[in-house]
């Protein structure tokens, strides 16, 4: 069952004009991890990623099938950190591959919200991040002295590969970069929209919500995206589609 699998596709077609730089995964080349997240103060900042009246989206997607993922990789679309030298566009996506997926268990499900929970545990040196769930935003202000000493994508994909793959449910984890002006960060922000509200979704199925879909506040997300209803009615009581 590939529920997210519009959105890969979604999201190969968003930034096909681009032409990415590709690192694999480097577990060695991280950035400097800190117990809490760092304060950066503005007056010592460089500058900010998706700052406030920049496009800024943030999500993450998951898969079984390893012809959408099937390395450990870090991709940037746009310059670098140290080439960035004012607040610009920003957009961080995850593809992660999910062995556990495979299996058809309740608990595949509500271990993908964990999963999604690992960003929370990367705080990196002079790397502070805002990130705005309900807006389906991240913000991150570098510091000066952070940019001086050469901080890159390249560490900060590695930091963010390392925290995820600590769950042994994923294979594979695949993180995007894009900071280069002209995507449409717009519809990268509704992707992470409807991949949010997916997860949402597979939650409240499991929770027993009620399998009626004409008075289901969700039909609007089981309608568009294949499998959704076939799962409820298939882990639940017996459905009704009546539309
Ligand atoms: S399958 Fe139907 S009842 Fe179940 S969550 Fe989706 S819309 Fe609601």
């Amino acid at each position: 069952m590939e529920l997210y699998n519009s959105l890969f596709h979604d999201t190969t077609a968003l930034l096909e004009k681009g032409r990415p730089t590709v690192w694999p995964y480097e577990p060695n080349n991280a950035c400097r991890s800190l117990e809490n997240s760092e304060l950066v103060l503005q007056k010592d900042a460089a500058y900010e990623l998706g700052a406030s009246g920049k496009g800024s989206a943030n999500y993450v997607l998951f898969t079984s099938s390893p012809e959408l993922v099937d390395r450990d990789q870090v991709l940037l679309y746009g310059p670098d950190l140290k080439d960035i030298h004012g607040d610009c566009d920003f957009a961080r996506i995850v593809l992660l591959r999910v062995g556990v997926l495979d299996g058809d268990d309740e608990k595949v499900y509500r271990t993908l919200k964990d999963i999604e929970f690992a960003k929370y545990h990367v705080n990196l040196e002079g790397y502070m991040v805002r990130m705005s769930p309900e807006s389906y935003r991240e913000q991150v202000r570098l510091s000066r002295q952070a940019v001086r000493k050469g901080i890159s994508f390249r560490q900060v994909g590695n930091s963010y590969i390392k925290a995820y793959k600590q769950d042994e449910n994923v294979l594979n984890a695949t993180v995007i970069f894009v900071t280069a002006p002209g995507f449409d960060y717009a519809a990268m922000k509704a992707n992470a929209k409807k991949a949010s509200d997916v997860t949402g979704t597979l939650t409240h199925i499991l929770e027993g919500l009620p399998t009626d879909c004409s008075v289901c506040s969700l039909k609007g997300i089981c309608d568009e995206v294949e499998g959704m209803k076939e799962l409820h009615f298939g882990v639940g009581a017996k459905g009704t589609d009546k539309h």
